[in-house]
Formats: structure tokens, C-alpha cells, sequence
């Protein structure tokens, strides 16, 4: 059966088509105005810090078990093509210090009001180094005095005590976070996306890190080949018996130079396994996620934004007539704007009894 087939009915939901200044005024009031739907991140540091936090990314110079071969593999993650996913700033071939100043620069031009910002290690799997190395960067990045904390973002592999007692001892005088890239919640479709890891990893991670007392975030791809609508949302019962402070969603985006291009150029059954979802569609997916998930995990991102000479398979629904992606800032006023429609919020449907969220 094809998976277009298992798309329930089409909810009625306008997106932005549209991006002209009054409009993006009006949506972004709307956001902010009715952000009480769903828990933000910025809403989450502003409760923490009392004050805007700006995350800044980083690219530290570490590299990837499935790339360097540790995993087994040199070939990366199907999807991956990591410079596709960090700004313009974030390049190894700055210093961290170089990067933060840059970083610093381009949000100001763009959040005025942020006087305060997080080193988000973004690139590549940034525990992946001996604990002498990963305690040098981190410390260089926690030198810059607009600097609050770090957030360390790598595979759920790449943990072990010894990297979760220095981070444990970093949190003592700064806030420290770590971010997990699950993906899927199913053993199969990590297989055929060459994560080089399961599951099983990845709660073991998740759940080992949280008895250090550091907030936990997991990121997920929303649309991977082989899960219909029904696994997808099926798969917030497993997310809300983790111990996560916070989760980050993107749809998925298949990029240029990719296996997964590859893949969906020369398989027709692989194509047909991908749920193509339409903007809409995305939209009523993650209100359906958000109804379901505990109402304490913060949702850090709903969509990824790749510039347009990455995408390989565009679509349209998600695309301003410059071929760029609606970014999550525009996401989040069609989220908030369903759950309107739907006269609910987040945990509006969630029933878990075992649920384990925590919010630090
Ligand atoms: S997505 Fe992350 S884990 Fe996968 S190949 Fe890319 S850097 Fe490595």
C-alpha cells in the first residue's frame, strides 16, 4: 500500500503562502501572543534566566563514529549532510572563539534583545574525543563572558560516565545540557538509515544522563522512509517515557549528495515508503504529537530549514517563493494556530501513566 494511502483525512489548515512584513507581524504577535499552547524554548530560558537566551552554534572540530569507521561505517546516516545544517558562522576552520563573536554578531542583526547565549555544539558528535580534549573546548567556549552555558549536542554512542562526570562537573558553575539525535523510534528504520545504533542505545543514553542531573533534549525526523502517520504517532507514547527535558522535530528533508538522494532517485519502492508530507499534513502530524506529549517537554524546534541549494526533493508547501523553507519561527504561528482551531494544547491528550519528563 502506498503510504499516501495512509494519510488520515486532510485537516483544513491554511499555511503562510505568503511572506510580506505585515504579515509576518501579525503571525509572529499571534506566536507570541498565544505561545501558552505548547511549551518554547525561549518561553523555558526566559522562565530559567529571566531573560532571552540565544543558542549559538558551533563547530569544535570533532568528528563522527559513523564517519570515522568507529560504528562500522564510513558512510554517515543516509539523510546526512552536515554542512546543510549549521549556519554560515559555525565552521571548523574558525576558532570556538571566532565562531561565538561571529555567532554574537548574526543574531544581533536579527534578536536585538538577546544579551546572553548558549555554545550549542552542533556539528558532527561533539563527545566523540578523549575527555582532556572535550574538557578543553568546552572550557574555551564557557571563557567568553557573554557565554551562560553549553549544549552539547551528539549520538546517544557516544556516552559513557566519564563524559557524563565532566559535564556534571561543568553544570556545577554553568548550564549544561545535552542533546541526543534518536531520529525514529524504531529498531528498523535506524537500520535502514545507517544510524549505527538502536533503540535501545539511545533510551540507555537518555535515561543514563538524566540521573546526572543535566536536562536531556532528543531530536527526531518526522517522514522517514518505512513509518506511516500511525507509526510516527505512535512513537510519542515511547518519547514521553523518557526522562527529556526537551525535543526538538524536523520533517524530513532529503538533501543534495546524500545516500538518501540517491536512494529516492533510483528505488521507486523507496520512494513510495516516504509519507510525503504536504505542509498541512505536517502541521495536523505535529499538533497530534503535541496533544499526546507530556505537558512538561519543551519544544525546542518543529522544523528544519535547509537553504534551498541543499534540497534535493523541494516541496513546495514548505517553500516561499525564493525557494527557502518557512523557517520555525513561521512554523510555530500555524502550530499555535491549529491548536486554536482544535480548542487544545499540549498533553491535552496525554494519558501515560509511566511518563518520565523532567524539566530542569
Ligand atoms: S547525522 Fe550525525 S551521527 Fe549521522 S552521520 Fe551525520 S554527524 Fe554522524
Amino acid at each position: 500500500m502506498r503510504n499516501s494511502q495512509r494519510l488520515p483525512a486532510q485537516k483544513q489548515i491554511n499555511p503562510i503562502q505568503t511572506k510580506t512584513a505585515s504579515q509576518h507581524l501579525f503571525w509572529l504577535a499571534a506566536f507570541a501572543y498565544y505561545s501558552m499552547h505548547y511549551r518554547t524554548l525561549s518561553e523555558h530560558f526566559h522562565r530559567l534566566f529571566g531573560a532571552r537566551v540565544q543558542k549559538l552554534s558551533i563547530d569544535a572540530g570533532f568528528s563522527c563514529p559513523n564517519r570515522d569507521g568507529t560504528t562500522g561505517s564510513t558512510e554517515g546516516c543516509t539523510f546526512c549532510r552536515n554542512d546543510a545544517f549549521v549556519p554560515s558562522y559555525c565552521r571548523r576552520t574558525s576558532s570556538i572563539n571566532e565562531q561565538i563573536e561571529e555567532g554574537i554578531a548574526f543574531h544581533r542583526r536579527r534578536y536585538r534583545s538577546s544579551t546572553r547565549y548558549m555554545a550549542y555544539f552542533q556539528a558532527y558528535s561533539n563527545t566523540h574525543a578523549s575527555i582532556d580534549i572535550l574538557r578543553q573546548r568546552y572550557l574555551q567556549a564557557l571563557q567568553h563572558p557573554l557565554i551562560i552555558g553549553l549544549v552539547i549536542g551528539t549520538r546517544p554512542d557516544c556516552i559513557d560516565t566519564d563524559r557524563l562526570n565532566l559535564l556534571h562537573d561543568l553544570s556545577k558553575k554553568h548550564y549544561i545540557a545535552v542533546e541526543y539525535g534518536i531520529e525514529s523510534c524504531y529498531d528498523h528504520t535506524l537500520a535502514a538509515i545507517n544510524r549505527g545504533h538502536n533503540l535501545d542505545c539511545a533510551i540507555q543514553a537518555v535515561e543514563l544522563s538524566a540521573t546526572y542531573g543535566i536536562p536531556v533534549g532528543a531530536h527526531f525526523i518526522l517522514g522517514l522512509p518505512g513509518e506511516s502517520y500511525n507509526d510516527i504517532l505512535n512513537g510519542t507514547d515511547l518519547i514521553n517515557r523518557l526522562p527529556l527535558t526537551s525535543i526538538k522535530f524536523h520533517q524530513l528533508q532529503i538533501l543534495r549528495g546524500t545516500p538518501m538522494e540517491h536512494q529516492y532517485n533510483t528505488d521507486q519502492n523507496f520512494r513510495n515508503s516516504i509519507l510525503h508530507l504536504s505542509l498541512p499534513n505536517y502541521i495536523a502530524l505535529l499538533c497530534d504529537i503535541i496533544e499526546r506529549l507530556h505537558p512538561n517537554i519543551v519544544i525546542e524546534r518543529l522544523a528544519g530549514e535547509v537553504p534551498p541549494q541543499y534540497q534535493a526533493v523541494p516541496d513546495r508547501s514548505f517553500r516561499h517563493n525564493n525557494g527557502y523553507l518557512l523557517r520555525n519561527e513561521e512554523i510555530g504561528p500555524l502550530v499555535e494556530a491549529e491548536f486554536i482551531r482544535r480548542s487544545s494544547k499540549q498533553g491535552a491528550k496525554f494519558i501515560s501513566s509511566t511518563a518520565k519528563p523532567i524539566s530542569l
